[in-house]
């Protein structure tokens, strides 16, 4: 029977043919393009392959569409391809279903931690390291990829690390499986070393020449010098838009909000400023807009951490502002001490940064340092992670995995012996392993354990403070404060929440994001569900004992001016945000220690009982 069309139907198909043309059109003018057979030869050709090429050149992208198409997941297979970012796996994922014209989350999904997109016909899977590392639990051979791609491998985080240690061993005894280990133009050889000397393939981008700027001292206040310079480069450079690099969520928030201001100040005597922020706490509808082409007249500004420098490519980028610092998590192995702090970036960092003005057209980067800075200052490439992290975590997954002998376990670069020693000699302490250095089974008041981490996982964003109800926010907040600290406020909030019905008006009323919260309950229900396929019952106590229990290495004691951490005597802060920022017990025991103006500790918790 013929089927009547409407008008906008037919509309419709016609945009989808002309996406569908124009996605091929643009999957071809890549750099990756021209080298797509001599790829999949060197593929057939070598289990283990390294391949190299600037950012933006289409590896993420397009090599697992190249392999699909090469038949590589035939019979059922997946072709697996980690990133080090979350943000980064959901959003080439979205980019790739959309030039595959299938729906995300059937044949092309994303796994990151507490949110799988994915289903039984899933065939391209991008996850972040992390998730494939625990994939090894159920599938330990991972039977069920013919292609592992391991991206970023530059980034070197610890999964990543860890990652390549366990690929190398299973690769021995699986050689059907092709291992492509993907990087931006650093470090290859290294990879290449690591892997028993298994070929590069380099794939040749295009680059425009960039103009790099320095100033002449060093800026007092970068967040500030970033919204100048963007607000010149709009109102003196000629079309192109903007690419700033901050170091988290909160400088981010404030650059976007001092630029929106300014530009309002400014109206209608300078053309349209597009301020849109990017990072790993982002929803990813508002993630998905610094792709979006800028309209003619107007100028876009992506304010962003480093999840722009290789991990996600902006088409149209001509200006980079670069203050050269970054976040980074570092550890001290005397001390035990884990704390984010930000840094100034490596070279190797900075270059990649101002890379990215160049690939459409000549570009500027504008460097917030001297050029003094930038070659006494800086390191010349960043540390693995692994060097520079509590090992406690790594540890207990190797454990899990059947790897008792983690002094040589193959890593690329090793971490220190007295990190080792010191990760296993923590967990002993905790009874998370017994003498034999085996694992044990403690969990107690694992109900309220299971709410507390899952209020911790999505802690910086619970409490709604708009600017212009500080107050009232303020109060709402204090309202949920009990006895015992930070933690208990966190489990308070929530229980209250349940205790609602789930109910949105309730976190209205109380200032409490309703879209965290609904988080933190998925976070929870899939921790549970973790709890029952190994077969732990849940159990309810007050909780506190468990958090002191758990954390009894990051004790802290009242001393003049601020506390003193009981096993390593380091001055620590409660930070104002905290619930105990006035009381000032005698005793504290914190969640983990930020440095941001000084050594603060986050998530604070005490009672008057404790005591040592
Ligand atoms: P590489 O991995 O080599 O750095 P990618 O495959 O990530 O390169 O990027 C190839 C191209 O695809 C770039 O031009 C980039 O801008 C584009 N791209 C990637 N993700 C998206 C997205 N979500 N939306 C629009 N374009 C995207
Ligand atoms: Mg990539």
């Amino acid at each position: 029977t013929p089927v009547r069309k409407s008008p906008g139907l037919i509309q419709n198909i016609f945009n989808y043919k002309a996406l569908n043309l124009a996605h091929s059109i643009r999957k071809r003018s890549l750099p990756i393009f021209p080298y797509r057979e001599d790829l999949l030869a060197a593929i057939r050709d070598h289990q283990i392959l390294v391949i190299e090429g600037e950012t933006g050149s289409g590896k993420t992208t397009q090599i697992p569409q190249y392999l699909l198409e090469d038949g590589y997941t035939n019979g059922g297979m997946k072709i697996g391809c980690t990133q080090p970012r979350r943000v980064a796996a959901m959003s080439v994922a979205a980019r790739v279903a959309q030039e595959m014209s299938v729906k995300l989350g059937n044949e092309v999904g994303y796994s990151i931690r507490f949110e799988d997109c994915t289903s039984e016909r899933t065939i391209l899977k991008y996850m972040t390291d992390g998730m494939l590392l625990r994939e090894f639990l159920t599938e330990p051979d991972l039977a069920s990829y013919s292609v592992i791609i391991i991206d970023e491998a530059h980034e070197r985080t610890l999964h990543t690390d860890i990652l390549f240690g366990l690929i190398k061993d299973i690769a021995r005894f699986r050689p059907d499986l092709k291992v492509l280990v993907a990087s931006a133009t650093l470090d290859t050889e290294r990879f290449s070393c690591f892997f028993d000397e298994a070929p590069v393939f380099r794939i040749p981008g295009r680059r425009f020449p960039v103009d790099i700027y320095y100033t002449k001292a060093p800026e007092a206040d970068y967040l500030e010098a970033c919204v100048v310079s963007v607000l010149q480069i709009h109102v003196t450079q000629p079309a192109g838009d903007v690419l700033v690099f901050l170091t988290g969520q909160e400088e981010i928030e404030a650059c976007c909000e001092l630029l929106q201001e300014r530009c309002r100040r400014l109206g209608s005597k300078i053309s349209e400023l597009i301020v849109l922020p990017i990072y790993a706490n982002l929803p990813s509808d508002m993630q998905a807009k610094i792709f979006n082409p800028t309209p003619p007249g107007a100028r876009k500004v992506v304010v962003a951490t480093n999840i722009a420098e290789t991990s996600l490519t902006i088409d149209g980028i001509i200006y980079v502002i670069d203050p050269g610092f970054c976040k980074q998590k570092s550890y001290n192995a005397r001390t035990g001490m884990e704390s984010l702090i930000v840094t100034p970036c490596s070279r190797a960092s900075a270059n990649q940064r101002a890379g990215r003005a160049g690939r459409v057209a000549a570009g500027k980067c504008f460097r917030l340092y001297t050029a003094w800075a930038f070659k006494h200052e800086m390191e010349e490439t960043s540390i693995p992670e692994i060097q520079r992290t509590n090992l406690g975590n790594v540890v207990l997954l190797l454990k899990s995995l059947g790897i008792n002998d983690l002094i040589h376990f193959d890593f690329m670069d090793p971490p220190p012996h007295e990190t080792l020693v010191l990760a296993l000699e923590q967990l002993y302490a905790l009874g998370a392993l017994n003498h034999l250095g085996e694992l044990t089974k403690v969990y107690k008041c694992s109900e309220e354990i299971l709410t507390i981490a899952a209020m911790l996982s999505v802690n910086n964003s619970i409490f709604y403070r708009p600017k212009d109800k500080v107050v009232h926010a303020d109060n709402a907040r204090m309202n949920f404060v009990v006895p015992g600290g930070d933690h208990m406020v966190l489990l308070n909030v929530y229980t209250q929440w349940v205790e609602s019905g789930y109910s949105t008006q309730w976190c209205f009323e109380n200032f409490i994001q309703f879209r965290s919260m609904k988080r933190a309950r998925d976070v929870r229900d899939q921790l549970e569900g973790l709890m029952d396929r190994i077969e732990v019952e849940l159990s309810s106590c007050s909780g506190e004992s468990a958090v002191t229990a758990g954390y009894f290495y990051h004790t802290a004691r009242l001393s003049k001016g601020g506390y003193k951490t009981v096993k390593h005597q380091q001055t620590v802060f409660v930070h104002p945000n905290s619930s105990l920022f006035e009381e000032q017990p005698r005793w504290m025991i914190y969640h983990e220690l930020v440095f941001t103006t000084k050594e603060f500790m986050r998530q604070v918790w005490s009672r008057p009982s404790l005591s040592f």
